[in-house]
């Protein structure tokens, strides 16, 4: 099992499949205070960097679960080239329903639909989460309100009410009985680094593979991206790791 090829064939170059850069990623680390020691499962977790970067920069030890087999294995490599091939492990498994012995730490960074919302998603990190633990659960909002159906549809939304805005999807993880406790945001240069930085990566796969059954798309969204991306999602959507503790 795996995810549709054209992901990894657009992302294969990216360290961070999240419109969040390292220096930002870095910024959230230092921000949650981690203690070394601190463990942690990470549901989704793309190529790894989140979790190698904070075990090398935080002693931080733990398990990151991603349906995709190239980003796991990137993320593996990943932990060895930066020395904490001991500290962190990389499942190559399903993440929907996935829990593990309760950790201080659980993370759900861009991929809320492995619990079927942002509701569902803190319900499944809640079981792996020790009492007083962190949860950090990474999700899009409305920056501007959408102006039309194409740009609803650009940003991957059937209608406007899919998503949020920030004062609203704040205002949900206290519904759901969560104080948020830090949050760092994406911006429109960061949204570049992970939307524009896939433009090079499609070119280059591009003229490396011209009659792979996937160029024809490929070519054709070199084509569309660059400007519907300008036009319907760079100003309009949202995106944000926030840190949340449960209520007491
Ligand atoms: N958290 C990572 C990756 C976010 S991109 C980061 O910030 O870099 C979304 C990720 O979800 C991709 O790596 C994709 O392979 C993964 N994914 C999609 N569906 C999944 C599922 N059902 N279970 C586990 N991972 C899944």
């Amino acid at each position: 099992m795996d995810i549709p090829r054209i992901f990894a064939v657009r992302e294969a170059n990216h360290r961070i499949h999240n419109p969040v850069t390292a220096e930002k990623l870095a910024v959230l680390g230092q921000a949650l205070h981690l203690e070394p020691g601190t463990t942690a499962l990470d549901l989704a977790s793309g190529s790894g960097e989140m979790l190698c970067t904070w075990a090398r920069d935080h002693g931080l030890s733990g398990t990151g679960v991603d349906l995709c087999a190239l980003f796991t294995e990137q993320a593996r490599a990943r932990a060895v080239e930066l020395g904490v091939g001991d500290q962190v492990r990389f499942v190559h498994a399903d993440a929907a329903g996935y829990t593990t012995d309760p950790v201080d730490l659980a993370a759900c960074v861009g991929a809320t639909w492995i619990g079927g919302g942002v509701a569902g998603t803190v319900e499944l990190l809640a079981r792996s989460l020790r009492p007083g633990g962190l949860m950090l659960i990474g999700e899009v909002y409305w920056r501007r309100p959408p102006p039309d159906r194409e740009t609803v549809e650009a940003c991957e939304a059937t209608s406007e009410d899919d998503w949020l805005d920030l004062p609203g999807l704040l205002t949900q993880f206290g519904d759901l009985g969560y104080d948020v406790v830090e949050m760092v945001l994406a911006d429109q240069d960061s949204w570049d680094r992970y939307t524009a930085a896939q433009w090079f990566t499609m070119r280059t796969w591009l003229d490396q593979n011209p009659d792979d059954e996937l160029a024809e798309q490929v070519r054709a969204e070199l084509r569309t991206e660059p400007a519907r991306y300008a036009r319907n999602t760079r100003e309009y959507l949202g995106w944000g790791i926030f840190a949340l503790r449960q209520r007491t």
